[in-house]
C-alpha cells in the first residue's frame, strides 16, 4: 500500500482564536491563530529562498482574526485574516509542521518581551 496523502479530517474551535484540525492519521493538531498570521508562507511575509519571516511577530495585531478557510486543491487551506491579508497558502504538510501540540512542540516558544534589566 501506498502512504496515503496527509489530510484534515476535522476542523473545530478549541477556544477563541485556537484552531485544532484533525488529520487522517488520527493526529490532532493545534493552532492558535495568530501563530498562523505570524508564520504565513505567502512570499510577502516569507522569504521565499532562504525561508526567513519577513514579518516580525509584532507586526501582527493581537486580536487577529481568521475571517475565511478555504481548501485550496487537495494539500493546502487559502486563509482570509481580518487585517486584510489573504495571500498564504498553507499546505497540509506546512500546517503539519508548525503544529503546536504538545506532541509536536512539547517547549513553547517563549512570546518575546522586551524586558531591561538595567
Ligand atoms: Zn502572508
Ligand atoms: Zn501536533
Amino acid at each position: 500500500m501506498s502512504t496515503v496523502a496527509l489530510e484534515p479530517k476535522d476542523m473545530e474551535w478549541l477556544e477563541k482564536g485556537v484552531l485544532g484540525i484533525e488529520w487522517n492519521d488520527g493526529h490532532k493538531g493545534i493552532y492558535p491563530v495568530r501563530y498562523l498570521r505570524q508564520h504565513c508562507p505567502c512570499a510577502a511575509c516569507t522569504d521565499e529562498w532562504t525561508g526567513q519571516l519577513r514579518i516580525k511577530p509584532d507586526d501582527v495585531p493581537l486580536l487577529i482574526m481568521l475571517m475565511d478557510i478555504e481548501p485550496v486543491g487537495r494539500y493546502a487551506f487559502k486563509i482570509t485574516w481580518s487585517d486584510g491579508h489573504d495571500t498564504g497558502l498553507y499546505s497540509y504538510k506546512f500546517l503539519r509542521e508548525i503544529c503546536q501540540c504538545d506532541i509536536c512542540q512539547p517547549v513553547k516558544p517563549v512570546e518575546t518581551r522586551s524586558k531591561r534589566l538595567l
